[in-house]
């Protein structure tokens, strides 16, 4: 005999007089002497079973011992409800299950939460993930992961790409994370990285005339854990030969409307508008920006240029947020503290310093009653950053974001190099494959500060969802970038010989992008964090509370791998 005929969520009032088997978890268990209720659950939601020893004697039996998340199977006729004791709030609601056969198919320990409990300690729903897993709410995110996925691939078939697999066990792949690394025993003292992404081998499969290559590829970054940052990671990869920049931002956003609308929510407007970087970061102070609420930063430099005021007047770069309400003499110390916190040096409120203004600024920043003016003057890259934040903090703490809305865009036209603190020299804003805009090639070494690259981002509500580019194609371009991050002709054969070689055998041109799938779940299910749509994700500290990952191995076992330890293991 099957296990089930029917799922519990599927029984309706037209079933009545149906005999049906179920199966499922104990939900709730109600003991009323002789009857016995039981609420029956699988993912499509619950059933009533009602066990009655004038039916049953058997059933009545084994019911008094059933206690929650029991699994049981249950055979019986659908019958409806009396009137009375219909529940609305239940799709199953009008019937019940008169069960004459009941077993019990597994048993449970006493649980160390209820599923139906609120705020239990996340470490506690991952120690125990397989009953957080039974919850509606993980149900729903870790179904909706795999429609959205299921959609992207039909995006993806329908447009001719390939599905290529691509190695894990790599070099490592410059994508600004450190490598996780694997000790390999056939190879003592050798290494390889676990994939960043699969960038260079998507570029190789464009070389190798594939064309169109996608994968729903897993990542692995060494990086600290954040809402949106697990070490490992899955993102829809893909790339694309013979395109420019608008072929690849055409897929991208057909896959999110076909997940969308597999997801049955509001797809967003086709095309999702396109921002300059220089643009988000004068106007949002990010390359990243919200875009569901205004408080756009404003320019107040050149207004600034002969004032009075020491501090706007010193300053290389100030700008301003207009505030639509007014701060008390606490509140605006506590924002000038936060503004301090991330870097600037003070938070100058209009009114306080409107005394050592002029009327040109005064007129020129004029603010209506009621509102106001926080500057920020210092070094441009300063203003913007605590700006933005400042721009971010402002609208969640006033409550000016409408969180009804889906605002998905575009940044493009992103600088090919920023300046690294860490190195002192030039390095990728994107990756080192990221090819200049037309024209620019030439000045890439000449003057590296003021060329663009072919480099997009996606956002959504102020989430980045991913990145791509167009590549370079041409040997002689990838070998100039490389120099100006200070990579000499022998560190460039030894790091990435493979790929100067195939970029001198028929290298068409090339372009491509990667979206975070769980960063574009998490979203889609209004989750706030990326744990709450992937299955068995890892803690802020980086371990795994349900296995215990990672764990110490034996000085044999890492002999054998050709390690040893500095410290002695704990
Ligand atoms: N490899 C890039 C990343 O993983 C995406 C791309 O440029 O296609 O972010």
């Amino acid at each position: 005999m099957a296990w089930r005929d029917v799922m519990c969520g599927d029984l309706r009032a037209a079933d009545a007089g149906r005999r049906v088997t179920v199966a499922g978890w104990t939900d709730t268990r109600r003991d009323h002497g002789g009857l016995v209720f039981v609420d029956l659950r699988d993912h499509t939601g619950k059933v009533q079973l009602v066990i009655n020893p004038e039916h049953s004697a058997s059933a009545a039996e084994t019911a008094h011992e059933i206690r929650n998340e029991f699994v049981l199977q249950a055979t019986g006729e659908v019958v409806a409800r009396a009137p009375e004791l219909v529940n609305p709030n239940l799709p199953t609601g009008q019937i019940e299950v008169q069960v004459d056969e009941l077993r019990v198919l597994s048993r449970s320990t006493p649980l160390p939460f209820q599923l139906d409990e609120e705020n239990v300690d996340e470490t506690i729903r991952l120690r125990y993930r397989w009953l957080d897993m039974r919850t509606e709410r993980m149900q729903r995110n870790l179904r909706l992961n795999h429609t959205a996925i299921t959609a992207i691939r039909r995006v993806m078939d329908e447009r001719g790409f390939v599905d290529v697999w691509t190695p894990s066990m790599t070099r490592g792949t410059p994508e600004g994370a450190r490598d996780f690394l694997l000790p390999v025993r056939l190879q003592p003292g050798k290494f390889f990285a676990l994939a960043q992404s699969p960038q260079l081998f998507k570029q190789l499969c464009m070389v190798g005339g594939i064309d169109r290559y996608y994968q729903i590829a897993t990542c692995w970054r060494d990086e600290d854990l954040r809402a949106d940052r697990q070490f490992e990671f899955r993102q829809l990869d893909l790339e694309m030969a013979f395109v420019e920049r608008e072929d690849v931002l055409d897929v991208m956003e057909a896959c999110v409307v076909g997940a969308f609308e597999a997801a049955g929510a509001e797809p967003p407007q086709r095309p999702f508008p396109r921002l300059a970087y220089g643009d988000a970061m004068l106007r949002y102070g990010s390359d990243k920006p919200d875009l569901r609420f205004g408080l756009e930063i404003q320019e107040g430099t050149e207004v600034t240029r002969g004032s009075e005021f020491g501090v706007f007047k010193n300053a290389p770069c100030v700008r301003y947020v207009v505030v639509p309400r007014t701060f008390s003499r606490s509140e605006q110390a506590r924002l000038e503290e936060l503004a301090k916190e991330w870097g600037a040096k003070g938070l100058a409120n209009l009114t306080q310093v409107s005394k050592f203004l002029s009327e040109r600024e005064l007129e020129a920043f004029g603010v209506e009653e009621g509102s106001t003016a926080l500057f920020v003057a210092d070094e441009e890259a300063v203003v913007a950053r605590v700006l933005g934040l400042l721009r971010l903090h402002l609208a969640q703490e006033l409550g000016l974001i409408d969180t009804s809305l889906d605002v998905f865009h575009w940044v493009t036209d992103f600088p090919l190099f920023e300046h690294s603190e860490e190195y002192g020299g030039w390095t990728f804003m994107h990756h080192p494959f990221t090819a200049a805009v037309s024209g620019d090639e030439e000045r890439i070494e000449a003057d590296p500060e003021h060329v663009h690259g072919q480099h997009y981002d996606l956002i959504w509500n102020g989430w980045e969802l991913g990145s791509g580019s167009i590549r370079i194609h041409q040997v002689e371009v990838q070998q100039a970038v490389f120099r100006v991050m200070g990579m000499a002709e022998a560190e460039q054969r030894d790091k990435f010989g493979f790929l100067l070689d195939a970029l001198q055998m028929g290298a068409p041109p090339h372009g491509g992008f990667a979206m975070g799938i769980d960063r574009f779940v998490a979203l889609l299910a209004r989750e706030p964090d990326i744990r709450q749509v992937t299955a068995f994700p890892k803690i802020a500290s980086g371990a795994d509370p349900l296995t215990g990952a990672p764990t110490p191995y034996p000085d044999s076992a890492l002999h054998e791998l050709g390690i040893r330890l500095l410290d002695p293991q704990p």
